[in-house]
């Protein structure tokens, strides 16, 4: 009965979350569903972050609930998780890449052990084989691994983001967030991640939600989307029919915005 199919991996019903008299979240619901990815598109401002802390169990929402399907217990809801059951679950079956990569790697200590760490993190300690791994998922991300001594400090910002991704992805999650991976990355650069990200989500079918204001991020990456707009959920549907026929003026304007030059 855990490991129900009928069951959904995430389960959101109802979360708000307001900053003093600002309105971030009013009333979000979705579920995901096992090998999907799912992008909350949205202009910068519309809840997209705040959506993704507290489905992530990283920031609590005023009001309603946030359901995982846990790998023993079916659905559980992650609010009423002790924290040590929640930073069990950040560091096993979930992942969270960042925007900026500082704020998901140590920036000081070499890439090799950036990946290795959380395996470590797994109990995983015999050191050939965290070496043997970690140079594996370098190389998988695009990184020279004559690079696995050297600390991200040194690296260019895409380096960085494919690095935080192998650091992310060597644990195999079941589900991994991701806010704006490739925003803040030169085009040519973008390009290459998205690539990688495509490549990577297929192969490991991977489930994830990707926060992008971005709709081409979307396109590419995402069976299903969400649109935010102050707060709430616009519209909802498969990618490829919301961006082919937006119904909501709101998602219109959006992809009207970028078919324009
Ligand atoms: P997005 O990620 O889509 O750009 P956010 O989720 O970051 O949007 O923000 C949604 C709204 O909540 C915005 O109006 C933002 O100013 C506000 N907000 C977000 N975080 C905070 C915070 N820590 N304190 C006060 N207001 C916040
Ligand atoms: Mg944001």
């Amino acid at each position: 009965m855990a490991s129900d199919a009928s069951l959904p991996l995430l389960q959101v019903r109802g979360i708000s979350k307001r900053y003093g008299s600002r309105v971030a979240l009013r009333e979000v619901s979705f579920d995901l569903w096992p090998g999907e990815v799912l992008a909350v598109v949205g202009e910068s401002g519309s809840g997209k972050s705040t959506l993704l802390n507290a489905i992530s169990a990283r920031d609590k929402p005023d009001a309603g609930s946030v359901q995982y399907r846990t790998q023993d217990h079916g659905l559980q809801e992650v609010f009423l998780m002790t924290q040590a059951q929640q930073r069990l679950l950040a560091r096993t079956d979930w992942g969270f890449v960042h925007q900026n990569p500082a704020d998901g790697l140590r920036m000081d200590v070499s890439a090799g052990a950036n990946v290795a760490e959380r395996l470590m993190g797994l109990g995983a300690r015999n050191y050939a084989h965290l070496r043997q791994t970690a140079a594996q998922w370098l190389d998988r991300v695009e990184i020279d691994t004559a690079r696995i001594d050297d600390a991200p400090r040194t690296f260019s910002g895409g380096m960085r983001q494919r690095l935080q991704i192998a650091r992310n992805l060597v644990t195999s999650p079941r589900l991994v967030f991701m806010d704006e991976p490739t925003s803040g990355l030169d085009v040519s650069v973008q390009a290459r991640l998205l690539d990688l990200l495509r490549r990577l989500t297929h192969s490991m079918q991977l489930c994830a939600v990707i926060v992008t204001h971005d709709l081409a991020v979307a396109r590419l990456l995402a069976h299903r989307m969400l649109v935010m707009q102050g707060g709430q959920v616009v519209e909802a549907g498969l990618t490829d029919q919301l961006l082919d026929d937006p119904q909501h003026p709101y998602t219109q304007l959006l992809v009207s915005s970028v078919l324009q030059p």
